[in-house]
């Protein structure tokens, strides 16, 4: 393998993806050398064409240093940390990203996001190439096509990493994967490498205060982004949460923010960052339309609705003022608001258990608000929550039912792919007991029985079946985290909500 021609691969790359201005060509060679452990160079006169993303460049210079000793153990971690750094050498400072940011934001707010978003990933802190091993996939439901994807692109711990991590001294810095003192960390066998991630300062209440705009890694849909507090502390939603979800869709019209639920079990999965996701993607949720409106007497000019959704939503919409003062009114309202007829507490003895999931979003010139109504209550009869996926849905979904999923897109876990491939096989020769049998199959027996009555399974619709009645199963996970059923009891019960307000 020919480190010089790797180099200059790398470097083309940067170049013609406007990382790097092709100026700093020998300025750039020199860091990449220093970190490959090397202090010599022989130009390999490569100037043609690169991909898209660098992770073929990257691949081979991580062989190329594994051979060296260079990354030891070989592990996707350490892997993962060697070419983050490698990456880090064309990731500008912090201050001038921000500075092109805002230039750009004058041209247009889409303008600006493009750039961010191109070169999160062709820096490869979004590991484009690894996301796209998830498999995903629409399913239509009562309530719209919703999205399926399952995870593939979390690597699975290696055990020499985990026995690595045992010898790391034990540290806390940065206190959570949501700090912003992430921006250029190195990173350890326990933490990522971050040399290549940058955040945006938007002082959207402008109190000095600014909240920090990043992408994920992950990206579950386009542009799946991040906007986090800059302190490490609780998710907490008040006025000023509504405040800042509303200003942020002023501010970038095209797309979409919501927040998490501040409670556990109705939460996402970390709860000790405030923070929002958002992104330009339409899920069902904005898609589906509100079944049934209603007045809001204290804000006559607010119009309300309830949606059609799985979940129980209210959705507002409006001027930006307005819909503040009204989700935060309806929060009020709904934190304290209990009938034990339809099962919702608001408390057990001090500790809360109703919270909302909220949306913005911008509909035309106009704002839109969906409050998710959320209640985190458990009983010995449901110990995981009374509005949580049941039993019965557990061999698909378990987890939490986050803010992703509330809009209509399942992230299921890895071991479903595998599980649904086995299924297969048994369920073309109707041979149930095989499915009872096997260790990974049996929890999804029940399901394939009730399959069995409703098909004729070939080698040929069998896929596709499974795939769809997924889209059944998850629209099934969200009726449960509804806390008002979409049954005549439970509509009536919903309205005995509504008229409180
Ligand atoms: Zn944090």
């Amino acid at each position: 393998m020919d480190i010089n021609l790797l180099i200059d691969q790398l470097i083309a790359f940067a170049v013609n993806e406007k990382l790097l201005p092709a100026r700093d060509r020998a300025w750039a060679v020199n860091q990449l050398l220093d970190i490959l452990h090397l202090s010599d160079y022989t130009p390999s006169g490569f100037s043609g064409k690169t991909p898209p993303y660098p992770c073929e460049i990257l691949k081979n210079i991580c062989d190329w240093a594994a051979q060296q000793g260079f990354i030891s153990p070989d592990t996707v971690t350490m892997r993962d940390l060697f070419d983050t750094k490698l990456m880090g050498v064309f990731a500008r400072q912090p201050s001038a990203v921000t500075d092109e940011f805002f230039a750009l934001y004058k041209k247009s707010p889409k303008a600006a996001t493009d750039k961010f978003y191109h070169d999160a990933r062709a820096l490869d802190y979004i590991r484009t190439e690894r996301v796209a091993k998830n498999l995903a996939w629409k399913a239509r439901t009562p309530y719209g096509s919703l999205d399926i994807t399952i995870n593939m692109s979390k690597p699975e711990k290696d055990p020499k990493d985990i026995a690595a991590a045992l010898t790391v001294k034990a540290s806390s810095y940065p206190p959570c994967l949501l700090c912003k003192e992430n921006e250029g960390y190195a990173g350890r066998v326990n933490h990522p490498a971050r040399q290549n991630l940058r955040l945006v300062p938007l002082d959207l209440l402008k109190d000095g205060k600014p909240w920090y705009l990043q992408y994920s890694p992950y990206v579950y849909y386009n542009e799946h982004c991040i906007f986090l507090s800059d302190r490490h502390e609780p998710m907490k939603l008040t006025r000023k949460s509504f405040e800042r979800l509303l200003n942020f869709v002023d501010f970038l019209p095209h797309y979409f923010i919501g927040s998490n639920a501040d409670l556990p079990i109705v939460g996402g999965s970390i709860l000790t960052h405030d923070h929002f996701q958002g992104g330009r993607y339409v899920f069902a949720m904005e898609k589906a339309p509100v079944e049934q409106t209603f007045k809001l007497k204290k804000f006559p000019r607010v119009k309300a609705g309830i949606v059609k959704w799985p979940m129980s939503v209210i959705r507002l919409n409006g001027s930006k003022k307005d819909l503040i003062e009204a989700g935060e009114y309806i929060l009020k309202k709904w934190r304290t608001y209990s009938d034990p007829k339809a099962d919702i507490l608001a408390k057990t003895g001090d500790t809360p258990h109703n919270t909302v999931t909220p949306i913005a979003r911008r509909r035309g010139k106009a704002f839109e608000l969906d409050i998710v109504l959320r209640n985190n209550r458990t009983t010995e009869e449901f110990p995981m929550g009374i509005f949580h996926p049941h039993a019965e849905v557990h061999h698909i979904k378990k987890e939490n039912i986050g803010l992703i999923e509330v809009m209509g897109l399942a992230v299921l876990p890895a071991r479903l792919a595998k599980e649904l491939k086995a299924l297969e096989a048994p369920l073309i020769k109707k041979d149930l007991a095989a499915i009872w049998k096997d260790e990974s199959l049996s929890k999804h027996a029940p399901w394939a029985e009730e399959l069995l009555k409703k098909y004729a399974f070939t080698a040929r619709n069998t896929a596709e079946i499974l795939r769809t009645e997924v889209g059944k199963v998850f629209a099934r996970v969200l009726e449960y985290a509804g806390v008002y059923k979409r049954t005549p009891e439970g509509k009536a019960a919903f309205e005995r909500f509504i008229k409180k307000l």
